[in-house]
């Protein structure tokens, strides 16, 4: 985990199944992660080591419907098949019986993944076919209805934290790394952009909901000095364009109104919602 950490900004980054594979712990190979199962446990681990989630490229769905977004705080996994004694089954078990950390791998593209670590398994609901994870150690004991509290908060934040790294990581490969409004392609000056505000109800964490923008772009299109219209072109806050001002204001917003967006994914899948769109144009011309 520390390896992971280091190579992948703490989980910020995505990282290839290539790396995963050829892991080494003091010279012998250890995969992070199994080809094709979901719950992997290496040869003479007494329990699994890490848990992968499928990438799933998406239409218009809302990710993660597929229970692992519930009701409560945590985050369900579902066992391998439907019988609990099935091996991997038997390993997740264990590492929720020993109490010992995971790494939850989800798919954000073919053969790539953002990692979660350190999760832990804290219950099981054998009815559903599922375990129940969570992002916080505290989830593993104490009963009192403080620490009950205090589990669901630190679960809320550790949930919160984890579907927007994924939402990053899919918003940027799906604008192949480029803002949308001027295609700088330099990671660290790149965002991904909520078309809703996250504090909506509507500001869902799918890629269809989100537009890659590099900071000056993301920042001037939240507080409404840029508007992205229902057909792609972008629009600058009338007043702007009469200002004069340095070479940012020229170059940066000026010379960007009535352009089509450079970047756009190509899948139209991943493309921004069309509602979305409409329902945050409304705002920028009330803005
Ligand atoms: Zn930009």
């Amino acid at each position: 985990m520390e390896w992971l950490a280091a190579r992948t900004h703490d989980g910020a980054e995505p990282i290839g199944w290539g790396e995963l594979r050829d892991f080494t712990l003091a010279g012998k190979s250890l995969p992070l992660k199994d080809r094709v199962k979901g719950i992997w446990k290496p040869a003479g681990f007494s329990a699994a080591l890490s848990i992968t989630t499928t990438y799933r490229p998406e239409g218009s769905e809302r990710p993660y419907d597929d229970g692992v977004y519930d009701h409560d705080f945590l985050l369900r996994y579902k066992w391998n098949g439907t019988d609990p004694a099935e091996a991997t089954n038997r390993a997740l078990r264990a590492a929720m019986e020993q109490r010992v950390p995971l790494i939850w791998f989800v798919g954000v593209a073919k053969g790539l993944f953002q990692p979660h670590f350190p999760v832990y398994v804290v219950g099981e609901e054998p009815t559903a076919h599922q375990f129940l994870v969570s992002a916080d150690a505290a989830a593993l004991g104490g009963d009192s209805p403080f620490e009950e509290q205090l589990r669901r908060y630190a679960d809320v934040t550790a949930k919160h934290r984890l579907f927007q790294g994924i939402f990053r990581s899919q918003v940027l490969r799906a604008y192949s790394e480029r803002c949308a409004v001027c295609n700088l392609g330099h990671l660290p000056l790149l965002d991904a952009a909520h078309i809703i505000p996250d504090r909506d109800e509507q500001g869902i964490a799918s890629v269809v909901n989100g537009m890659a923008m590099c900071k000056i772009h993301h920042a001037a299109f939240d507080s409404n000095l840029l508007g992205v219209r229902p057909d792609l072109v972008v629009q600058i806050r009338a007043d702007l364009l009469h200002e004069i001002d340095g070479p940012m204001l020229r170059y940066g917003l000026q010379e960007m109104h009535g352009r089509p967006l450079m970047s756009v994914p190509r899948m139209r899948s991943l493309r921004p919602r069309e509602d979305l769109l409409e329902k945050a144009w409304e705002r920028f011309k009330a803005g």
